[in-house]
């Protein structure tokens, strides 16, 4: 651990180490992934809000959106956190809940180590020396959509109580009709477009002092940035990549619980091999929609 993080005062008995464990930088990577998809023909529209799945015969055939329709023999619906309120709109069922992590970058400290880790807190150092910052305690901001799903995250809830707390605050309001209605769902998904919630100060403020007990090179730092964002959990903690049989030609890749970022190159693919109806090169049973239906018991799979 000294090799890995030296000068370091953790106070834990062992650790685990993955040496070809990767990092990367979100916003460059998903930047540099939009480019070279341009490159090969792909097209992006952006602050264009989808607002429903056209079918025409029970068969996907577009997507109605803000400024228009657009036809395509195949729609995935890839839409984060909004996936299982939006699904509803086809009466489907897609249980999820919005868990808002926050994340705090701090001023740049010596270089201390580029292993990413977690021991309590979670920190990862970039290249200009700067800190990223996280614990694992989240916060839940309660909606309608909390009501509607509690009992599938029931479990899931009482076993991580201490690290999830409850908030009521506008977003309750904000979402309230959009659960069951078209009209509200589309005008909450244009007033919402970015969902940038507030982050748990108090949260940030007590990781930034274990990073110092933890780090005593980082005595000096301070908190320069503070973000969150609403993960889109699913029950089980583990992604819904399907292609449905109805309405057939939607094909599914959400519910990602947290990891979406790390697995979004393999998840590319396999949601490819899926569009062009050839077989998967991996099992994607575990991953099936039906399993929120079949009476499989969903037991989380992962830790956010
Ligand atoms: C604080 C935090 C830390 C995280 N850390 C990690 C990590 O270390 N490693 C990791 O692997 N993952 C991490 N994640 C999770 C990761 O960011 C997500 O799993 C991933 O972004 C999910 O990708 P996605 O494409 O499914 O959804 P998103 O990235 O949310 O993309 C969905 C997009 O669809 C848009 N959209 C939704 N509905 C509509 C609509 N109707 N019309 C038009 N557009 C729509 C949204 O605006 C959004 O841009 C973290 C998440 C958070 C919040």
């Amino acid at each position: 651990m000294d090799a890995i993080t030296p000068g370091n005062a953790f106070d834990c008995k062992g650790a685990i180490f993955t040496e070809n464990d990767g990092q990367a930088e979100p916003t460059k990577v998903t930047a540099a992934l939009a480019r070279a998809a341009e490159g090969r023909g792909a097209e992006f529209l952006t602050h264009c809000a989808v607002f429903e799945v056209e079918t025409t015969g029970g068969v996907a055939s577009g997507v109605v959106t803000e400024h228009g329709v657009i036809r395509a023999p195949v729609v995935v619906c890839a839409g984060g956190a909004w996936s299982g309120r939006f699904l509803r709109t086809l009466g489907l069922k897609l249980p999820q809940m919005w868990i808002k992590g926050s994340v705090a970058r701090t001023t740049a400290a010596p270089v201390i180590s580029h292993t990413a880790t977690w021991t309590g807190v979670a920190f990862r150092q970039r290249r200009d020396g700067t800190f990223n910052i996280a614990t694992r305690s989240a916060d839940h901001d309660l909606t309608l959509e909390s009501v509607l799903n509690f009992p599938s995250f029931a479990g899931s809830f009482v076993r991580n109580k201490r690290d999830i707390k409850l908030n009521l605050n506008r977003l309750a309001f904000d979402l309230l009709g959009g659960s069951f209605s078209k009209s509200a769902l589309t005008k909450e998904l244009t007033t919402h477009r970015i969902l940038d919630p507030e982050p748990n100060h108090k949260v940030l403020n007590h990781v930034l002092s274990e990073l110092r007990r933890l780090l005593p090179d980082t005595a000096a730092v301070e908190i320069e940035r503070k973000w969150a964002g609403y993960v889109d959990m699913a029950p089980d903690m583990l992604p819904t990549l399907d292609a449905l049989d109805q309405p057939s030609g939607l094909v599914l890749a959400t519910g990602f619980s947290g990891h979406g970022f790390g697995m979004g190159p393999i998840v590319g693919r396999l949601i490819s091999e899926l569009i062009l109806r050839s077989k998967p090169s991996l099992d994607l049973h575990a991953f099936r929609f039906s399993r929120y239906s079949d009476g499989t018991k969903l037991t989380p799979h992962s830790v956010v």
